[in-house]
């Protein structure tokens, strides 16, 4: 465990905060130094092939030492998100937590408390990482970042557990959406993959929204408002009325949970000329999506029959599908890692997420790709941190899961 502190200490305090607003790829510098820093380390413990693109992805192989063994991917990303700075990350190590509250000490407004965060009350005697609440710690993903480097190096110093070849993959830019756009699945060459990029332990997500997004122009006629009368045809008012008229006692975000599924406007710009509203239609049922899309276009022909002059436009665009309908290919990219906790004698649950992965856009592709925990919680915060156990729950995991894909299926 002590290696695997340290490496976490190490990544976190590289500033890799993803950029939203750059074509960029990766969007910041610091996710190449990093990279650079990982791909010493993977040569250092005398992984193979290790490679680093002109994109700043990173991929590596832990050589197999039995024959006829598929080979599976481990994935980390390496940015961390925009909500939070990322600069000048000063990790403190809670040894021995004593069950209170924990005030940052760099921001004494920053309480981690018990009460907001019940899996603290498990943690009792363990280990916890925080920031000093200036910055977000970037759990998310460094604790994946270090959980697989730390399983790689366990697996090239026990050359006695068997395994089929294992392959690395270190990535940019998942906090922006771009997380897969420049992964190579040939040059991977995998049957599965898993992420490790999930919060606490014992979760295997294999289930996420099937997503789609509906761009609303609403085109209206702008004049001097002297003028107006009878002439003027004001988007931003029926633009309100739009969403006056979306629902949201229910197929809301804020007041659905569990299954259900939503739709949320999230973006409104324009003028009185023209004014564009973005939703977000989110659903595990990927064939509710277009009836999701169906309620938008009855709002707008309801709004044109009212206001004759009003011309409001939907386009809708795939974002991702739920990555169940892809993981039925290939079950034991689940199937490995449920046998490997029942192995180690861990509880576990299978996760359905509120939300899209890398993962999800990996599995569409083809290569199915659950997501495993890895020790973060409270992730895109000033009050993030992980817990050293967990992160080392999950090396087990991994460690575990390559022996049973190694293992014949009966
Ligand atoms: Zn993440």
């Amino acid at each position: 465990m002590k290696k695997l502190l340290e490496r976490f200490c190490r990544y976190v305090q590289v500033e890799t905060t993803a950029v939203e607003e750059t074509d960029d790829y990766p969007s910041s510098a610091g996710q190449l130094e990093l990279g650079r820093m990982l791909v010493d380390e993977l040569k250092a413990l005398k992984l193979t092939d290790v490679t680093m693109s002109e994109r700043g992805i990173i991929m590596a192989t832990i050589p197999g030492n039995q024959d006829n063994v598929p080979t599976i991917a481990w994935l980390a990303h390496m940015d961390t998100s925009p909500e939070a700075s990322g600069k000048d990350v000063k990790p403190i190590v809670h040894k021995n937590y004593d069950g209170k509250d924990i005030v940052l000490p760099g921001d004494s407004k920053q309480v981690i408390r018990v009460e907001e965060t019940e899996q603290l009350r498990e943690m009792v005697g363990q280990t916890i990482i925080t920031s000093d609440g200036t910055t977000l710690l970037g759990a998310d993903d460094k604790s994946g970042v270090a959980v697989v480097m730390t399983a790689a190096d366990h697996l090239m110093a026990h050359p006695e557990i068997k395994h089929g070849p294992i392959r690395i993959c270190y990535t940019c830019d998942e906090e922006v959406g771009r997380g897969t756009d420049h992964i190579d699945l040939d040059a991977l060459g995998a049957i599965a993959a898993y992420t490790l990029d999930g919060e606490s332990h014992g979760m295997i997500e294999n289930e996420t929204f099937s997503a789609d997004l509906a761009t609303v122009t609403v085109n209206g006629y702008n004049i001097h408002p002297g003028l107006a009368t009878g002439r003027m045809v004001n988007a931003i008012r029926i633009a309100g009325e739009f969403i006056s008229r979306m629902p949201w006692q229910r197929l809301a975000p804020e007041t659905t949970s569990g299954r259900e599924g939503f739709m949320h406007p999230y973006i409104l710009k324009g003028g009185c000329d023209s004014t564009q509203i973005r939703i977000i239609l989110r659903s595990f049922e990927t064939a509710e999506l277009p009836k999701q899309a169906k309620l938008l276009g009855q709002i707008a022909a309801t709004l044109e029959a009212e206001h004759p002059r009003v011309k409001i436009d939907i386009d809708i665009t795939e974002q991702y599908r739920n990555m169940v309908e892809g993981m039925n290919k290939e079950p034991r990219a689940v199937g490995k890692v449920q046998q490997a906790m029942k192995n180690l004698g861990r509880n576990y649950q299978l996760e359905s997420i509120r939300g899209g992965t890398d993962g999800s856009r990996l599995t569409e592709k083809g290569l199915p790709t659950p997501n495993l925990s890895t020790g973060m919680h409270n992730f895109h915060s000033p009050l993030e941190f992980a817990c050293l156990e967990e992160m080392q729950q999950a090396v087990e995991v991994l460690v575990e899961l390559a022996q049973c894909w190694a293992k014949s299926e009966d």
